[in-house]
């Protein structure tokens, strides 16, 4: 509960988000569903991605599915605790039970995605 409250106001949220958006926008060029994810723990990212469901043809190829695979492999354990995920759009109902079942502390979201190129 404080680590949710503590979060908010500092710098580094936003810090996050932009890498997020920035996730999201590699999504764009790849005319993919512009959407980004990152995982944050202890002050470093040791997850990110972005939407590929088009490029790979995987349904599963959500932005945050592809973050939570990467920082389970950075931490060498299925349990993601003390990590922070920043998204930029509210997750599916496949991804929010992944990140509920994952035991994150804290879910970001909800910042304007880059539309995607036509
Ligand atoms: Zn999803």
């Amino acid at each position: 509960m404080n680590s949710l409250l503590e979060s908010f106001g500092k710098p580094d949220h936003d810090r996050w988000m932009g890498a997020a958006l920035a996730e999201a926008e590699f999504a764009a060029e790849k005319d993919e569903v512009p959407i980004g994810c990152v995982i944050v723990h202890n002050g470093l990212v040791i997850g990110r991605g972005h939407n590929l469901t088009e490029s790979l043809q995987d349904p599963t190829a959500h932005a945050e599915m592809i973050a939570i695979t990467a920082a389970a492999e950075a931490l060498g354990s299925r349990r993601l605790l003390d990590c922070t995920l920043y998204v930029t759009l509210e997750p599916c109902a496949m991804c929010a039970g992944a990140i509920v079942w994952r035991g994150f502390l804290i879910l970001s979201m909800e910042r304007p995605t880059p539309k995607r190129s036509v």
